[in-house]
């Protein structure tokens, strides 16, 4: 019986990383989302431009008029545990070069990284299976019968 190559052989390893990537990047904008609840995370130029992640959303706000010349030069750590004041929703405005915010959601890019996990761990168990690899566990089905399970990881044939 031949020996089977070794799961890191699998073919098209990029799927592989896109998928790990995804997932660790989603995780990482998970928990910066989760730590952005607790309060407001700001670095102010000293000019009006903040920069910073506010219950939820990252982003950058240019204002010399209103609250923006509210802020110290620096950074600024508020806690607040005001969870009803969690902001789901992307909000951009662009008055003039001295008035202008963009903020971004963290869920947003997070959900972009898992869904490319997800694309990649599809494309991932597509390359297994053109390149006759249990999907599941890499192993190599040669010289198996088909539909006979996985010798490695039980999986029934795809
Ligand atoms: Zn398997």
């Amino acid at each position: 019986m031949p020996c089977p190559p070794p799961t890191s052989s699998v073919p098209a390893r990029w799927p592989r990383r896109v998928r790990r990537g995804g997932l660790w990047v989603g995780g990482v904008l998970v928990l910066a989302w989760v730590a952005s609840l607790f309060g407001m995370f700001t670095w102010q130029h000293g000019n009006g431009l903040i920069v910073g992640y506010i219950r939820g959303r990252t982003g950058v706000t240019m204002n010399k008029f209103g609250w923006g010349s509210q802020f110290k030069r620096g950074w600024t750590i508020q806690s607040s545990g005001r969870l009803d004041q969690v902001r789901w929703l992307p909000e951009w405005h662009f008055g003039s070069a001295k008035q202008w915010w963009v903020w971004v959601p963290l869920w947003v890019p997070a959900a972009a990284a898992f869904a490319g996990a997800g694309a990649g761990w599809g494309l991932e168990i597509l390359a297994r299976r053109r390149a006759g690899l249990c999907p599941r566990c890499g192993y190599s089905r040669e010289g198996l019968p088909r539909g006979a399970v996985c010798p490695e990881c039980g999986s029934a044939a795809a």
